[in-house]
């Protein structure tokens, strides 16, 4: 079925929320405006837009833990249930000092698109405590997370809302969650959480999941456009997890990595760096600051590169107006989430370069997530392979039906992908009905 013509929707002014604000540069601010530029898009489904605009469940929790020196001290905590139209909340568990109620409101809206994006049978949900974890004992912070999952254990579950890492949590917080979880409802609830450790219920496959994310859909992307990856030039900010497995897989499928960068430093090679070399360099010194046998760029030059394929996998907010004049490339590949800025996306739409924007690009992750709740439901374990050949058949269905809704309406891949999402979401809305 064809998606809806774009046609003027008229909805009903309503209060904005008092709890949060709205201001226009804030995250909270950039997630309604995505959302309102979708809009016209939604047809008859734009009734139900205002459910996006409002978190259905916002919990903020107190968080005290005794420190190793015997003193009380107290946290903040979040866990936001943005929208649960499509199935359970599905997101993940942030630990930074400047988190905010409005920064996981934001994030967990996002996560609602993406899920639907990528159509994954979840809503959208996300946690996070104002707390810098490196100020932490590992025993702090084994007691932090433990009293955080007890607190917001009222509204998560396997069935209603399950938690994943996100920055500054890991396997081990995951585990710390999942053992807490279990321990208030006496019984062992691995599907509670993702990211587990593999010997908890964990998945083959997760760790590279959102590289190999980003690679599938590069690839299709590529094949659309008549760009061969063999011998295409390939540039990569942040050489962590996303962006390392990125760049191991389009080198082997012959394309050059001609340049990374990372909060180390820029390294070039227009013949192509050396990937089995790179990778343990990273791991030994800390980033690609220092390898050897290649040219060292300023930070800034990256932007300047003369390349194909574009990966920022590193931080939010990246490319803005004037970097964006600069780029060379001819696909921008998200990796990160929200790395290029919203005044930034016209400015390369006018130049040609094509973005494959975050919400389907590094949808990877949380597409292996699904995999690890499908597999500790069923106890029954995948292979790697298994694990693989799903998670790119989902990449690409996603990525085909996402770019026939961009060539039907002429609209870019982002407002697309939001479009699908939301009359995905809002379907649903209106099919379960208003209760009462
Ligand atoms: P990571 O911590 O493993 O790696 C981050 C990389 O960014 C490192 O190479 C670091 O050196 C680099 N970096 C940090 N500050 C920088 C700076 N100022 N300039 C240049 N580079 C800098 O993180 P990750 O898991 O690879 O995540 C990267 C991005 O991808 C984040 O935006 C994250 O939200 C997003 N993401 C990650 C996943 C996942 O599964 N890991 C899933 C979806 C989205």
């Amino acid at each position: 079925m064809n998606p809806p013509l774009p046609t003027a929707v008229a909805t009903a002014a309503q209060s904005p929320l008092s709890y949060v604000s709205s201001e226009p540069h804030s995250p909270w601010g950039t997630y309604l405006a995505q959302i309102d530029r979708v809009l016209p898009y939604l047809g008859r489904l734009a009734r139900w837009a205002e459910t996006l605009r409002r978190p259905k469940r916002s919990l903020i929790v107190d968080v005290p833990i005794e420190m190793d020196d015997g003193t009380i001290r107290h946290f903040e905590g979040y866990r936001v249930q943005h929208n649960l139209s499509r199935g359970p909340g599905k997101g993940g568990v942030r630990y930074h000092p400047e988190v905010t109620l409005a920064e996981v409101m934001a994030l967990a809206g996002w996560m609602t698109i993406k899920n639907a994006a990528v159509n994954l049978p979840y809503g959208g949900a996300k946690g996070g405590i104002r707390v810098d974890p490196r100020q932490l004992s590992i025993k702090e912070l084994e007691r932090l997370t433990r009293r955080y999952t007890s607190e917001i254990g009222i509204i998560i579950g396997p069935q209603q809302d399950i938690p994943a890492p996100d920055v500054n949590t890991n396997a081990q917080v995951m585990a710390w969650m999942m053992d807490t979880y279990s321990m208030n409802i006496g019984a062992t609830a691995s599907g509670v959480v993702t990211g587990k450790p593999l010997d908890l219920g964990g998945s083959l496959g997760r760790v590279k999941a959102t590289g190999r994310g980003v690679f599938v859909t590069g690839r299709e992307a590529a094949r659309r456009l008549g760009l061969s990856l063999d011998g295409a030039r390939v540039a990569v900010q942040g050489f962590g997890n996303v962006g390392s497995a990125a760049a191991e897989l389009f080198a082997g499928a012959g394309a050059k990595i001609v340049a990374v960068q990372d909060h180390t430093g820029c390294i070039a090679d227009p013949a192509g760096l050396d990937m089995a070399e790179l990778m343990p360099h990273v791991r030994r010194e800390g980033g690609v600051g220092g390898f050897p046998g290649c040219e060292a760029l300023d930070p800034e030059a990256f932007w300047d590169v003369d390349c194909d394929i574009l990966i920022p996998a590193a931080l939010e907010g990246q490319i803005d107006v004037a970097r964006a004049g600069r780029i060379r490339a001819r696909v921008i590949l998200e990796g990160a989430n929200g790395p290029t800025m919203p005044d930034a996306d016209p400015v390369l739409e006018d130049r040609g370069i094509l973005v494959v924007p975050d919400v389907i690009c590094n949808a990877g992750g949380v597409t292996v997530s699904y995999f690890e709740w499908v597999q500790d439901f069923s106890s029954f374990f995948w292979s790697e392979d298994e694990i693989n050949v799903r998670l790119d058949k989902i990449m690409i269905d996603a990525l085909r039906r996402i770019w026939d809704m961009a060539d039907q309406h002429r609209i870019a891949l982002r407002t697309a992908a939001f479009a699908v999402a939301c009359e995905r979401i809002l379907t649903a809305r209106e099919v379960r009905g208003l209760y009462p």
